[in-house]
């Protein structure tokens, strides 16, 4: 297919998560004129947000301003912004204060938002963990639980600081094992006694659906080793601000949920109409663009990205789809611009992998699943979020470091209540630092309720 489309006008790309800022590196590293839209103004690594959640990490160093990642793209502007609507006919985008973009081409890299399937009291009671600023509230509001009891001379109310964290999969379950090892280490400080009981609770038989049986059974033992008790057949019926019911009548006292437990394709995507399919997303063809819209992308978590080889199913929502994809689709506006044909996404499977906790985490690597665990998994994760990482941090060197230290380092020597977690070494500027607002609208707020 060759373009007749007026070059004038920026491509436009809407998010800038791994997606978004990929497909405009590509293009700002030819020179096209790019006008990137988020409504933050850093990106958000969101492997990380755990760590973050439970004190490992600061949250400044999961999120790199946008303005530092496309230093050196002149081609690049950046504006931060809410978006209402987007009109794939005519390729704009509505902001918030009513002005409206428009682009040569359009790219929709929106990403997710946390789906609770309408549980009620999900929305309101429940802690998503899918932005930088649903992970600095969730700190602050275990920080504020943990506080109370150690001022409370260590004995907190029964339950108080119990945590129930909702669905079993790789986020689930690594959220699962960073609050466990972080409710270990502060009664091994002997201030808190008991410390939380953290309760992971699934719908399927199994934790980490997607992954073999022996890693099933792995994350298991895994986690019932750190005290973890693991309800699975069970569905969450309500949310209350202290307690959770289930769908067998059975209650858990907690003054924290986590919900891990699902999302669909960010809000602005779902109002497109009939190009939304499956989970909220966006259909994509197999050259991502989306059919009826000449110009038109959809990247990342927000799109269903037909996966080759004749399987119905679209690829998972993962980083490495994000970020091959981002840059797929800036290859193939590349080609558009030279009026050559687009290509179908190829992608380079490299597997799944989940990090559980202290010597702990599955890989299964590549298209094959080459099964791994323990220090070998782990080594397996950090390549692949490294690779993850390059697209936004030149000094990946300074993640592996911290990553190796985090493995293998004794929690309970380390972490207080109110200790400043070790630091990645980014050796960034001081002036380089995300502005994050807690108060601005985002996913947590918008979260899908069906
Ligand atoms: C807790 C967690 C752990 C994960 N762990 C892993 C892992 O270990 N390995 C792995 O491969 N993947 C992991 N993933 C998945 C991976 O992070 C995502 O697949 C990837 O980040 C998706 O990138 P994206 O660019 O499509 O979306 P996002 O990174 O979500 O970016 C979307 C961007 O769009 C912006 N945006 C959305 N709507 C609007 C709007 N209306 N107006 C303005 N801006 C908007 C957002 O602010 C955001 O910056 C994890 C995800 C989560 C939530």
């Amino acid at each position: 297919m060759s373009t007749t489309r007026s070059v004038t006008a920026p491509v436009l790309v809407l998010g800038g998560g791994m997606a978004g800022v990929e497909c405009a590196r590509t293009l700002g590293d030819e020179g096209v004129d790019v006008l990137l839209v988020d409504r933050n103004d850093y990106h958000q690594f969101q492997p990380l947000l755990y760590q973050v959640a439970s004190s490992q990490l600061p949250a400044e160093d999961v999120a790199r301003p946008h303005r530092v990642i496309f230093a050196d793209y002149p081609s690049v502007e950046l504006r931060t912004a809410e978006v209402d609507t987007a009109d794939l006919s005519r390729r704009t985008l509505v902001l918030g204060d009513g002005k409206t973009l428009s682009g040569s081409f359009l790219v929709m890299a929106a990403g997710a938002r946390p789906n609770f399937f309408g549980v009620p009291g999900a929305a309101e009671h429940a802690f998503p963990l899918y932005s930088v600023a649903d992970a600095e509230r969730l700190r602050l509001h275990l920080q504020r639980l943990l506080q109370a009891a150690v001022d409370s001379g260590g004995s907190a109310e029964p339950g108080a600081l119990d945590v129930v964290v909702v669905g079993g999969g790789p986020t689930g379950v690594e959220t699962t094992g960073a609050l466990a090892e972080l409710m270990q280490a502060l009664q091994h400080t002997g201030r808190l006694d008991p410390a939380g009981t953290i309760t992971l609770v699934d719908r399927s038989p199994t934790l980490l659906g997607q992954f073999s049986d022996k890693a099933h059974a792995y994350a298991l033992r895994k986690l019932t080793d750190v005290g973890v008790q693991v309800k699975l057949r069970a569905g969450v019926t309500v949310v209350h601000p202290d307690r959770v019911q289930f769908d067998d009548s059975s209650t858990v006292a907690a003054r924290t949920v986590v919900w891990g437990g699902g999302e669909s394709g960010s809000a602005v995507a779902q109002a497109l109409g009939p190009v939304v399919g499956h989970g909220g997303r966006i259909d994509v063809r197999p050259d991502l663009t989306v059919d009826g819209h000449p110009g038109v992308y959809a990247v990342g978590d927000v799109a269903n990205i037909p996966a080759r080889h004749g399987d119905a199913r679209a690829l998972p929502q993962l980083g490495s789809v994000a970020q091959q994809s981002g840059r797929w689709a800036a290859e193939n506006i590349l080609r558009e611009l030279r009026g050559e044909p687009t290509k179908p996404f190829g992608y380079k499977d490299k597997g799944i992998m989940a990090m559980i906790g202290r010597n702990a985490a599955v890989a299964e690597i590549g298209r094959h699943r080459h099964q791994v665990e323990g220090p070998i998994a782990f080594a397996a994760w950090l390549g692949v979020h490294a690779m993850l990482l390059s697209g936004v941090h030149s000094r990946t060197d300074a993640f592996l470091s911290w990553a190796w230290d985090y493995f293998d380092r004794d929690h309970a020597a380390t972490v207080e209540v109110s200790t400043t977690p070790r630091r990645i070494a980014w050796g960034d500027d001081d002036e380089d630092v995300p502005h994050i607002s807690l108060d601005r609208p985002g996913p947590a707020r918008t979260a899908a309720t069906t």
